[in-house]
């Protein structure tokens, strides 16, 4: 067997969450292996965020073209799928190649391995032949792998995932989508604004389950405007495909079309990390954690793996206080009798830590205000309880209500002016616990709201703020007003 290599950290996954933990604690000094089995920087850039909002800019674009013909006089729209695939390979993946995002990890001090890796007893990561024991800390950024259903047939048929729906060069004709969340949305609008037939089957009985009723009324409508056939309540139970097409069956229903994209969450797949050998329980939904993400001693977690939310703000925000902690840890190891050296290096890191916060200073992780944005149009953008989880707590519950479409700003907007404000406040406290900002600018308008619920900035403090006029955030003093 191989003799284990000290180092300072080892960071095993190097996604949005692990890049920047292993690329800060590199920066301030520690030695730290990041060990990422595919490409670094995980989803986000190269089938999550960047290439899907890009395909939305895009998706929009000819939206708003087909508004002129309402506001403007005439345009005529020519989807073209083209630039939308060559943008996404050229400029956001390099057509899926991480070499730029290996060399900036090295570039900040990083040591890194390809491989996949798992822990080996306590501090210790095995990758291959390779074994690190690690001095001061191990972090999982392991991130989540779509979810697929347990449904009869599908696992035998070549389903897309988030992964071929962005890679894809040439659009399907028609596509199923199975799942009516988030991502199922914003991917089955896009189609439809290009042209593809599109059905959304989802076993909840509405879109969005996780929203506000009237989001989810919202969304559905804007797609079924676009052409999307949203079925909702319906539960598929059997999947074929004949080589040309996909059949999705549910009862007494089927639905077909060329191709069929399964979004129907994600899963995190602790059973491959290693984790008996630390004595921590591999069974678990998600890596477990508390306030520092800290999993156990020496061991932490960042990102979509903890199951706090799967966002990239999550991952970016976890990792502040991940960095911040294990630069305190390896501080106060430094009295400890080390023969390496580790003293002087963390010394040195210390400087850094101070850029991100201490563990004196980060404070520890707190989602009361944690923003939503699905990023269809009209989006629709959330903070904090929706109003079921509210009055499930048993707060004695608020509700304001203001649609945009007539607050001045929708009015004049007319075209695409679909969307509302909806406040959730504890009237005890006298403070918004969560909102909700739909419209063509709601993931953007969301941001006061945010400021208000993670602030708890007193409603009536907020009912008198200076609203500029005439903007689609002024619906939130409306919304002030119309509060039961
Ligand atoms: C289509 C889509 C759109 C999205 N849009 C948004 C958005 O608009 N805004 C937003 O905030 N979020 C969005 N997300 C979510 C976002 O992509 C994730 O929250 C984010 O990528 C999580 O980062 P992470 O570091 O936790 O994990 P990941 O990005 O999943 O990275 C984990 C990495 O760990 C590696 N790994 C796993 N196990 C091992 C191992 N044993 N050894 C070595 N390497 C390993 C994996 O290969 C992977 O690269 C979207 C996601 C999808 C799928």
């Amino acid at each position: 067997m191989a003799e284990p290599e000290v180092v300072d950290v080892v960071v095993i996954g190097l996604g949005v969450g692990g890049e920047e933990v292993a690329g800060r604690l590199a920066e301030a000094g520690l030695s730290v292996v990041g060990v990422e089995r595919n490409l670094v920087g995980g989803e986000c850039p190269y089938w999550g965020c960047i290439p899907s909002k890009m395909m939305i800019r895009a998706a929009n674009a000819l939206a708003e073209a087909r508004r002129v013909n309402e506001l403007a006089g005439s345009a005529q729209v020519q989807p073209d799928w083209a630039p939308v695939a060559k943008r996404i390979r050229e400029e956001a993946t390099d057509s899926w190649d991480d070499k730029v995002a290996v060399d900036r990890f090295v570039g900040r001090g990083g040591r890194f391995v390809r491989g996949s890796a798992r822990l080996d007893g306590p501090g210790r990561v095995r990758v291959g032949d390779q074994v690190f024991q690690a001095r001061h800390g191990i972090v999982f950024g392991t991130g989540t792998r779509p979810s697929v259903p347990p449904i009869d047939g599908l696992a035998d048929t070549p389903y897309w995932t988030n992964h071929q729906a962005t890679e894809v060069a040439e659009l399907p004709e028609s596509l199923l989508v199975l799942g009516g969340g988030a991502i199922g949305l914003e991917l089955a609008q896009v189609f439809a604004r290009f042209g593809v037939q599109v059905t959304v089957v989802e076993a909840a009985d509405r879109v969005l389950a996780f929203e506000e009723p009237e989001s989810a009324e919202v969304a559905a409508a804007a797609l079924r405007a676009d052409g999307v056939d949203i079925r909702a309540g319906v539960k598929a139970d059997r999947v074929t495909h004949d080589g040309s097409a996909f059949t999705l069956h549910a009862g007494d229903d089927a639905f077909t079309a060329e191709q069929l994209l399964v979004v129907t969450g994600r899963r995190a797949h602790l059973e491959e990390l290693g984790l008996d050998t630390i004595g921590v329980d591999a069974a678990q939904r998600y890596l477990s954690v508390d306030g520092q993400m800290r999993v156990t001693d020496g061991v932490w977690a960042v990102g979509d793996v903890t199951g706090e939310g799967a966002f990239t703000h999550i991952a970016m925000y976890q990792a502040a206080i991940v960095i911040a902690d294990v630069l305190d840890h390896a501080r106060r190891a430094k009295g400890a009798p080390d023969a390496s050296g580790t003293a002087s290096m963390v010394g040195g890191a210390m400087g850094a830590a101070s850029a991100v916060g201490s563990a004196g200073t980060v404070p520890l992780a707190d989602y009361r205000a944690l923003p939503r944005v699905t990023f269809t149009d009209p989006e629709i953008g959330s903070v904090g309880l929706v109003e079921h989880q509210a009055r499930q707590r048993g707060l004695n519950v608020q509700i304001g209500f203001a649609p945009l479409t007539t607050s001045a700003r929708g009015w004049i907007h007319k075209a695409g002016n679909e969307g509302f404000i909806k406040l959730v406040v504890d009237a005890d406290k006298g403070v918004l616990v969560g909102a909700t900002s739909v419209g063509s600018a709601g993931g953007e308008v969301l941001s006061a709201l945010v400021v208000a619920v993670h602030g708890e900035v007193p409603v009536s403090r907020l009912r008198h703020m200076i609203y500029a006029y005439p903007t689609f955030h002024r619906a939130i003093e409306d919304a002030l007003r119309n509060l039961s």
